[in-house]
């Protein structure tokens, strides 16, 4: 018999606050100026220069973390993360490893099969980035230079405990992750721009078994279907390696997105993370820390509470409706445009955003606006589609821009509810007029139209003509 593996995948997620200016000098936090503008002694990391703590950044991060649920803790310390590379000329890194800003915090996702999953984060905490090194060829000598731009500008680092199962799970925490977080106004979480970079961390082990074993990591995923493609190879990967007998080996791979697959990286050295003594603690007053949570945004935990007074909701489909203010606000559309908020609370948080997520697409990037739902869900409703035609219908609305109801009478969809009936008057209608049916057999095809007009009439007007006329010429044709 042969053991079944599960998957066990955390996720190290690095977000660029979107703050004034970097973390320890006022040199602009921005991106796309000519390389090495936005650039002073201190964050040239020039000897003697002294790092000053942004008010701003901390704030931000701040909101992010509470956002995620996360506790914050007042007092906080920076590391030296030890390394030595071009993109790092002082030698270390400014981060958070032994006093972070926050942790125990979790961002709730719908799973495969519907039901809601908490995911937890470990830590969060605060990071400076590093410069980034350019390679370019001047004649034929291939030269890399630095630019320094980017360095010391402020980052959090989120980091998820192993908790995710599955490609699916992963992806829907990044989804989580980018709409929460630029909801609470503290960063824009691009993939595809870089202000949000993932590396996810992959092992397997005996289903049910509560050890865990050597991971691999994998970077540069920079799309949600990246990521969920990269973890989905490494659990196969790492699966043919077990079938064989060979040992994981504990190590960092590149994604590759155009042979789909992972390839083992060379690794900077990584030393020691030892306390820095330059940067001051941080420390967080009560009365900062009630300051940052006031101008924060409508928090989800509220929202999710109006959800259950206003619109009569469970607490569970009321949080499934704000796992983020993106699904939130699309939910209230929906139900303004006159939806049952059951209704609409189990097509949103059920099918629809596991359909987008499948799709690695925020609710914004698909076609399906809250009206064009809603008039799916009208349909539903209304019985002239029936739950399952529904279904299909939502799939058909990524692609297809129409409304709902033009596709589902196009599609036969909306005949679907009673086929039987459609079935009964189309054979009286052959069975009550055997002169146009013997008019049609003799080419006469005009007689076609008779036919359709005697079986929507017979219909009450219901039936589509266009489906009619098909169907019945079927049948002529197949007798
Ligand atoms: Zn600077």
């Amino acid at each position: 018999m042969t053991t079944k593996y599960e998957a066990v995948v955390g996720l190290e997620i690095h977000v660029q606050l979107n703050a004034a200016t970097k973390m320890f000098c006022d040199c602009p936090n921005r991106f796309g100026d000519e390389p090495n503008q936005n650039t002073c002694p201190i964050c040239l990391w020039f000897p003697g220069a002294s790092a000053q703590l942004s008010r701003e950044v901390v704030e931000k991060a701040v909101g992010v973390a509470m956002t995620l649920n996360c506790t914050i803790n007042q007092r906080s310390r920076f590391d030296q993360k030890v390394y030595y590379y071009p993109d790092l000329p002082k030698g270390f890194q400014l981060s958070q490893f032994h006093r972070p800003l926050a942790g125990n915090g979790w961002v709730e996702i719908t799973g495969e099969d519907g039901a809601l999953r908490r995911l937890r984060i470990r830590t969060l905490h605060l990071e400076e980035d590093v410069a980034k090194l350019v390679h370019e060829t001047e004649g034929k000598t291939r030269v890399s230079l630095v630019d320094f731009n980017r360095a010391g500008c402020p980052l959090v680092e989120i980091v998820t405990e192993p908790d995710m199962r599955s490609p699916y799970e992963a992806m829907e925490f990044v989804n989580a992750i980018r709409t929460l977080v630029p909801g609470a106004g503290g960063a824009e979480c691009s993939l595809e721009r870089g202000t949000m970079r993932v590396d996810a961390n992959i092992s397997l082990r005996p289903a049910g078994s509560q050890e865990l074993n050597v991971k691999v990591e994998v970077k540069n995923m920079n799309s949600v279907r990246g990521i969920g493609d990269a973890i989905a190879y490494e659990i196969k990967r790492q699966q043919e390696l077990i079938q064989k007998g060979e040992a994981i080996i504990l190590h960092t791979r590149l994604w590759d997105p155009k042979s789909g697959r992972t390839l083992p990286m060379r690794e900077k050295f990584s030393g020691p993370c030892v306390p820095d003594p330059s940067v001051p603690e941080v420390v967080i007053s009560d009365q900062w820390l009630a300051e940052i949570k006031n101008g924060l945004p409508e928090i989800p935990a509220r929202k999710q509470l109006r959800f259950v007074e206003e619109y009569g909701l469970t607490e569970t489909e009321a949080a499934g409706l704000t796992v983020s203010p993106e699904s939130a606000d699309y939910s209230e559309a929906v139900i303004r445009a006159g939806i049952p908020a059951r209704l609409a609370a189990q097509w949103i948080a059920g099918r629809l955003l596991p359909a987008a997520a499948r799709r690695g697409l925020t609710l914004a990037e698909t076609k399906i606006t809250p009206e064009r739902l809603a008039g799916l869900l009208a349909l539903v409703e209304n019985g002239k589609i029936n739950p399952n035609a529904g279904r299909q219908l939502l799939e058909l609305l990524f692609e297809d821009g129409r409304t709902p109801a033009e596709i589902a009478r196009e599609q036969g969809l909306d005949q679907a509810a009673d086929s039987g009936e459609l079935e009964k008057i189309l054979a009286r209608v052959l069975a009550e007029n055997p002169r146009a049916v013997e008019d049609f057999r003799k080419g006469r095809s005009q007689s076609l139209g008779f036919l359709t007009g005697q079986a929507v009439r017979l219909s009450g007007g219901k039936a589509d003509p266009r489906l009619i006329r098909q169907k019945l010429e079927e049948k002529l044709r197949s007798e």
